[in-house]
C-alpha cells in the first residue's frame, strides 16, 4: 500500500470515501482538523481529562481467578470496559470527537443510533459539553427500545425516528448524513464505530486505541510480558479495534474476533461499498445488504470497519463465530462465576474464550475485553430464558 492511499484511509483494498461532493468536502475539513489535533499536547491533555474525571479511567484488568480454575486451561484476564461511565467502551471514542467539535467551533452534535447505546453515549457527553444533540433512529427501533429514547430524552437530546426505508439504523445514517450535508457549517456528525467513509474508521480507533494502550500497560505489570491472545466482539468493529490497536505489530500476540453466527461479515461477507466505504459486507443473492438478527442490538450490522476487513484477508487476526446458545451460557457463566453480568455484545468473546482457553496451557494469557456491562440485557435474558 503507498503512503498516499495510506493517508486516504485505506487499509489494503478496503476504507476509502465513496460519497458524493458535497459530503466528501465536509469530509476533507475533518480530515484536516482531525490530523491537526490528534498530536497536539493541549487536545490530548483534555481528552486525558475527561477519560479520568469524567469516564473513571483507567479501568482495571481483571484476573478472573475462578473462571481460569473452572475451565482448565489459559489464564483469563478481563479488560474492564463495563466500569466506563454509561456502562462502555462507546464513551472514549464519543468523549475524542466532541472534544474535536468544540474545536471546530460545531455547535449542534448529531448522531445515528441504532438500539440506543451510541445515542445514549452521545447525548450524555452532549449534556455535560452543553452542546444541541440531534440523534437519527430508525422509527421502528424507536418503538423497540422506548426505554434508550426517554434515556436520550432525559439528557436532552432530541431523537427524531426515521420513518423512511425498513426504519432502522442503516436509514438513521441516511438520515444523519442528509443532515450534515444540509448543516455542515455548524454541525458535527458524531459516528460510533470504526465504519463509514474516510477519516471515521481511523479516528474512532485512533480514539479506542487507549483500551489496549492501557491493557499492554497493565498485563506488563501483572505478568511481564504480553499476552499470547486478545478477544473481543465485533459488530462495526470499534471495541476490538481498540483491543487490538497496540497489539497489531507484536506478531506474537493472537487477535480474535468474534461474531454472532447469524451476522457473520467478516467470515461470509464479500468485498463490496456500503455508507460510503468499501468493506466485506453480508449480501443477500440480488446483491443487497442482507439484514441481520443478533441477540446483541450492538453487533447487527451487515458490514465492518475496513481494517478488520483487511486482517481477515491478510490473515493478521482471525474471526470466528458463536452462536446465541453459547453467548446465553457465556452471559450466565461470567454472572455466576464472577460476579460480573457482562452485554450481550460482550458476552461473544466470553463464549469463544470457553472453547479457546481449555485447548491451551495453563502458563498461556488470554485478554478478553469485555465491551460493556449487562444491565440493559438482563430483562431480555429473562424473557430469552423464560420461554
Ligand atoms: C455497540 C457495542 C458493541 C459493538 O460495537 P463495536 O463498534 O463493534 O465495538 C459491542 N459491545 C457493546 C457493549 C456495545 O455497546
Amino acid at each position: 500500500m503507498n503512503q498516499e492511499m495510506a493517508e486516504r484511509g485505506y487499509f489494503g483494498e478496503f476504507g476509502g470515501s465513496f460519497v458524493p461532493p458535497e459530503l466528501q468536502e465536509v469530509l476533507d475539513h475533518l480530515e484536516a482538523q482531525f490530523l491537526k489535533y490528534k498530536d497536539d499536547p493541549e487536545f490530548n491533555e483534555e481528552y486525558r481529562y475527561y477519560l479520568r474525571e469524567y469516564v473513571g479511567r483507567e479501568n482495571p484488568l481483571t484476573f478472573a481467578k475462578q473462571l481460569t480454575e473452572k475451565w482448565g486451561g489459559a489464564k483469563i484476564y478481563l479488560k474492564r470496559e463495563d466500569l466506563n461511565h454509561t456502562g462502555a467502551h462507546k464513551i472514549n471514542n464519543v468523549i475524542g470527537q466532541i472534544l474535536l467539535a468544540k474545536r471546530m467551533g460545531a455547535k449542534r452534535v448529531i448522531a445515528e443510533t441504532g438500539a440506543g447505546q451510541h445515542g445514549v453515549a452521545t447525548a450524555t457527553a452532549c449534556a455535560m459539553f452543553g452542546m444541541d444533540c440531534i440523534i437519527y433512529m430508525g422509527a421502528e427501533d424507536t418503538r423497540r427500545q422506548a426505554l434508550n429514547v426517554f434515556r436520550m430524552e432525559l439528557l436532552g437530546a432530541k431523537v427524531v425516528p426515521v420513518e423512511k426505508g425498513q426504519g432502522r439504523l442503516k436509514d438513521a445514517v441516511d438520515e444523519a448524513l442528509n443532515d450534515l450535508i444540509a448543516n455542515y457549517r455548524n454541525t458535527f456528525y458524531l459516528l460510533g464505530s470504526a465504519v463509514g467513509p474516510h477519516p471515521f474508521p481511523t479516528m474512532v480507533k485512533h480514539f479506542q486505541a487507549v483500551i489496549s494502550e492501557e491493557s499492554k500497560r497493565q498485563i506488563f505489570e501483572k505478568e511481564g510480558r504480553l499476552p499470547d491472545a486478545v478477544l473481543a466482539c465485533v459488530g462495526g468493529g470499534s471495541n476490538a479495534i481498540g483491543a487490538f490497536a497496540h497489539y497489531i505489530d507484536e506478531p506474537s500476540v493472537r487477535l480474535i474476533g468474534v461474531e454472532p453466527d447469524q451476522a457473520p461479515s467478516l467470515t461470509e461477507g464479500v468485498p463490496s461499498v456500503l455508507h460510503g466505504f468499501k468493506c466485506l459486507v453480508l449480501l443477500d443473492e440480488q446483491g443487497n445488504p442482507k439484514p441481520t438478527y443478533s441477540i446483541a442490538a450492538g453487533l447487527d450490522y451487515p458490514g465492518i470497519g475496513p481494517e478488520h476487513s483487511n486482517m481477515k484477508v491478510n490473515g493478521r487476526a482471525e474471526y470466528v463465530t458463536v452462536t446465541n446458545e453459547e453467548v446465553l451460557e457465556a452471559f450466565q457463566e461470567l454472572s455466576r462465576t464472577e460476579g460480573i453480568i457482562p452485554a450481550l455484545e460482550s458476552s461473544h468473546a466470553v463464549a469463544y474464550a470457553k472453547k479457546l482457553a481449555p485447548t491451551l496451557d495453563k502458563d498461556k494469557i488470554l485478554i478478553i475485553n469485555l465491551s460493556g456491562r449487562g444491565d440493559k440485557d438482563v430483562e431480555q435474558v429473562f424473557h430469552m430464558l423464560h420461554k
